[in-house]
């Protein structure tokens, strides 16, 4: 059967660190890079007979992060121990919540930016969004590595605050995925609930995939995938994945409930484990833990909701009269929009120009430094100075760009003051004035064929004055004089 022709459903579980100073259930530091081992207390050690006390920021930014995705906050909450053998947590259960989470519904919006360049031109269904069934808090286990005579553990990052974001089966396609795992990113980060980094853990993403013929009405076996490290992974899997899966179909064989892992290397899906494996977690409320009341919660957080990238981008639609494309590159990154406002406001040219800077001269040299925008040592004001000189005609955009170059590196000077110490005449100047004259009077012959309706040739005689100038005339201005002294 054709390969368009089987139904695909996908499910995603993504797990995402929370930005909180101290540990879910005791009040051990988060931070990174620490010694193995340092950030540890009895509590996120697991010993025996050490409480656990809830952390109130990781509750609070759970329910933030439900506000941003337009879900339930029920009235009540509880904590479960998920019961399991896991190496990496002594107590052998995670605190988590089961019956009752913190959120329930709620969706992710799929950006139309946010998918795969090479197939944003095919989007199936603009405007899509994808159900959430629940977002929950629970914690993080400790970190294993694998030696090759041993094997060592970190507790530090054990207990970290974990939230859980269950989606609905409702993904179709891997590009569907990726945009959803961008977006949901996008937002967490926008809401400052997390940095969301998938290749420093910080959001992780198991992936539920299965594939049915059209004639079959329930949905296909479903399996697992594990071991995601980036989002462009988990398109890659996907496309893996779905294939092994028809292939299989195709040639009558029957699939069975598992857990495969992806080897991005080889490019492969391995098998891991199969249902005969499945855990009974026997949750049960844990008796060191009140439920919590969240209606309180839910109040105080209501002012804290960001404007959403989406509203954002919109807003500079029409603010700012940018095109959507624009507006969505802008708004997609916190920091790239608020630089791109300070610009556009300290700017006398239309912000459509400064969004341009923003865009592509801006973005490309933070892109080479590794930087960010609230990062650049360009000040926005700088950039509106440079933008502002293009605009009065005293430079032109490659002249300005050179100007930009200096400005990077040395971040404290006055563009005008470039402008001038690079050469670049400004409109009044008379030395520009003098260089048309003289090319004027070398081509005569010049002159009777554009008199004579030939228009095109003034460009040559453009190209003549900028290469006397040696490139430091402004050929707007050169073209204006051009046309005066010719046309009029
Ligand atoms: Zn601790
Ligand atoms: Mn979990």
């Amino acid at each position: 059967m054709p390969r368009e022709d089987y139904i695909v459903t996908i499910g995603l579980e993504v797990h995402c660190q929370i930005n909180t100073e101290s540990k879910m259930f005791c009040g051990c530091r988060t931070s990174f890079g620490e010694d193995p081992n340092s950030n540890i207390c009895p509590t996120c050690l697991g010993l025996p007979g050490a409480l656990p006390v809830l952390n109130k920021k990781a509750i609070e930014q759970t329910v933030l992060s439900g506000l941003l995705l337009d879900c339930k906050t029920p009235e009540i909450s509880k904590w479960d121990r998920k019961n399991y053998f896991y190496p990496d947590m002594p107590k052998n259960y995670q605190i988590s919540q089961f019956d009752l989470p913190l959120c329930i519904g709620g969706s992710v919006p799929l950006y139309h930016h946010n998918y795969p360049k090479d197939y944003q031109k095919s989007i199936a269904n603009p405007g899509k969004k994808i159900g959430l069934t629940r977002i929950h808090l629970e914690e993080d286990v400790a970190k294993s590595t694998h030696l090759p005579n041993a094997s060592v553990i970190d507790f530090n990052r054990a207990g970290t605050p974990l939230m859980e974001l269950v989606s609905e089966p409702e993904l179709e396609t891997p590009e569907e995925a990726f945009c959803y795992l961008k977006t949901l990113q996008q937002i967490l980060i926008c809401g400052g609930i997390s940095d969301a980094d998938m290749e420093k853990g910080q959001l992780r993403c198991d992936v539920n995939v299965s594939v049915r013929p059209p004639s079959q009405k329930e949905l296909g076996v479903k399996i697992e995938l594990k071991n995601m490290n980036s989002i462009s992974a988990v398109r890659r899997a996907l496309h893996h994945e779905i294939q092994r899966q028809c292939d299989e179909l195709d040639a009558n064989n029957e699939l069975t409930q598992a857990t495969w892992r992806w080897n991005d290397g080889l490019g492969v899906t391995e098998f891991m484990r199969g249902k005969e494996d499945a855990h009974d977690y026997r949750y049960f409320p844990d008796p060191d833990l009140l439920p919590v009341r969240s209606g309180k919660i839910v109040d105080r957080m209501r002012p804290h909701v960001p404007e959403l990238p989406h509203d954002k981008a919109a807003r500079f639609e029409t603010d700012y009269q940018v095109t959507l494309y624009d507006a969505n590159v802008l708004a997609s990154d916190q920091s790239l929009a608020n630089y791109f406002e300070a610009a556009a406001k300290s700017s006398s040219a239309k912000p459509k120009k400064t969004a341009n800077w923003v865009i592509n001269t801006l973005n490309q040299h933070l892109n080479e430094a590794n930087l960010s925008a609230s990062e650049s040592p360009v000040a926005p004001e700088k950039l509106a100075g440079t933008v502002d000189l293009v605009e009065a005609g005293t430079v032109s955009n490659n002249q300005a760009k050179e100007i930009f170059e200096v400005l990077w590196k040395s971040p404290a000077r006055d563009p005008a003051e470039i402008a001038k110490e690079l050469g670049f005449e400004p409109a009044d100047s008379g030395a520009i004035e003098a260089i048309i004259d003289e090319i004027l009077a070398a081509n005569p012959e010049k002159i009777v064929e554009i008199k004579g309706g030939n228009e095109k040739l003034i460009n040559f005689l453009i190209g003549q004055v900028m290469k006397v100038s040696q490139g430091k005339a402004n050929p707007k201005q050169v073209t204006d004089s051009l046309r005066a002294k010719l046309l009029s």
